[in-house]
């Protein structure tokens, strides 16, 4: 009688926990089937293994380079250094060269294969480790290349569904140069990027309420990545102790060449003030290793349930291409507005005369249609593949700057967007009413 009281018990908590956990999910953008329980002891052992001195240890090691300004000795250094540290955990290792405006140098990519050969899905988590000319950068951005370092060496014993790119820029204080040409690149090869998670200023809590809190800054398009992590801050919040705060975009980081290249992506930073950023006092005395590593915590259990649940839908605008210019449907070139990003133009599209827009869903299950908008406003459907529309207004001709947008449905009511920046001059429009 007892045992089998114990065991009835044990069912229902474990009903209670498994709903409790459901519901913790149902409202995520992109809904993914239920992990198995050891995927969930998984996450708690990889957290348990992240502590202070392992990842204080790399952020030592980084600034024990001194200023590692773009271009220089140092900052070559460094980028070595993390070089042997992706290999000597196993990744698959590469620089990606770079030059632009009057720098030249390199980030240094570690890649974790996923094990789900049909997911083309790469999710990118980053940092930079490039500083200003006379600061040793202990927390602008030694913080967050300590932080990937420790995610990286952690992770790199595991198994999961998607890539993981683990990447450290340079050229972040310059422009964002780094990051700005490897997501051109990247958005040139085709790459399906499903998320930026770039962290930059983590190390820093002067307050006991700073240390609970890590923002997250980001745009519209990006905002389901911020919801995702907040469940997963509070599916853990036992273990780690650390909220998150959705706060709006801040042109000017790391993720933001992704997002001006269409894809989605997140700023990551402390919520106390950066005490000695871009100054010789940015260093290790200034960094609290225990909310460093909470962070560290909280941003490997995000990456890894996001790198282990299935992508049950995804839409891609495919043509007309980020960051060219258009004549009557022809590309006719690539625009060379790297370094406009705080004007909000690096990687426009714009069209002249006429352009169609076309796209892709991949989906496990059928796809029922596909909306476009312009401006959030619904102009037309199509509900059969290729995915296409003759760019157009609605009652008046398309000019000026706009927001084109795509959402693909399925018949259980799953939904994706792609979106994109254009300047437009088309003077076809859907209904005449002037
Ligand atoms: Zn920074």
């Amino acid at each position: 009688m007892k045992i089998k009281s114990i065991i009835l018990i044990s069912i229902s908590f474990l009903l209670i926990i498994n709903s409790i956990s459901l519901s913790a999910f149902e409202n995520l953008k992109f809904k993914t089937e239920n992990s198995p329980l050891d995927f969930e002891e998984d996450i708690i052992d990889m957290i348990n293994q992240i502590n202070e001195n392992l990842v204080f240890s790399y952020l030592e090691n980084l600034v024990s380079f001194g200023p590692r300004y773009t271009g220089t000795d140092n900052c070559e250094k460094s980028a070595e250094y993390i070089y042997s540290v992706f290999e000597n955990i196993g990744l698959d290792v590469k620089y990606h060269n770079w030059k632009f405006s009057k720098f030249e140098s390199r980030n240094v990519v570690g890649i974790l294969k996923g094990f789900d050969t049909s997911s083309d899905a790469i999710i990118i988590i980053c940092a930079h480790y490039d500083t200003v000319k006379d600061s040793p950068g202990a927390n602008d951005d030694g913080s967050g290349v300590a932080a990937l370092l420790a995610i990286a060496e952690i992770l790199s014993s595991y198994s999961l569904r998607h890539d993981i790119y683990f990447i450290a820029f340079s050229g972040e204080e310059v422009g964002t140069y780094g990051s700005f040409t490897y997501a051109r690149d990247a958005y040139n090869s085709g790459d399906n990027i499903y998320a930026v998670l770039n962290m930059d200023i983590i190390g820093g809590a002067q307050t006991e309420y700073g240390g609970k809190i890590i923002r997250f800054s980001n745009t519209e398009r990006s905002s389901w990545i911020v919801e995702f992590a907040s469940n997963i801050s509070e599916k853990y919040l036992n273990l780690i102790d650390l909220f998150i705060e959705d706060i709006p975009n801040y042109r000017g980081a790391d993720n933001q060449a992704f997002v001006d290249y269409g894809y989605d992506g997140v700023w990551i930073a402390e919520h106390d003030p950066c005490i000695g950023g871009h100054s010789p006092n940015d260093n290790l005395t200034n960094i609290n290793s225990t909310y460093l590593a909470k962070v560290t915590k909280l941003l490997l259990a995000i990456l890894a349930e996001m790198a282990y649940r299935e992508i049950e839908i995804q839409v891609i605008i495919k043509t007309p291409y980020e960051g060219r210019g258009y004549f009557f449907n022809r590309s006719i070139i690539p625009l060379g507005l790297g370094r406009l990003n705080y004007w909000s133009i690096r990687g426009i599209t714009l069209l002249f005369g006429r352009a169609m827009v076309s796209c892709e869903a991949i989906s496990k299950e059928d796809v029922k249609f596909v909306i476009f908008c312009i401006d959030d406003n619904f102009i037309f459907w199509d509900n059969t593949p290729p995915y296409e529309w003759k760019i157009q207004g609605k009652y008046l001709p398309l000019i000026g700057r706009h927001k084109l947008k795509v959402f693909a449905y399925t018949y259980s009511g799953k939904c994706a967007t792609d979106e994109m920046d254009i300047i437009a001059f088309l003077l076809s429009y859907q209904y005449g009413r002037l």
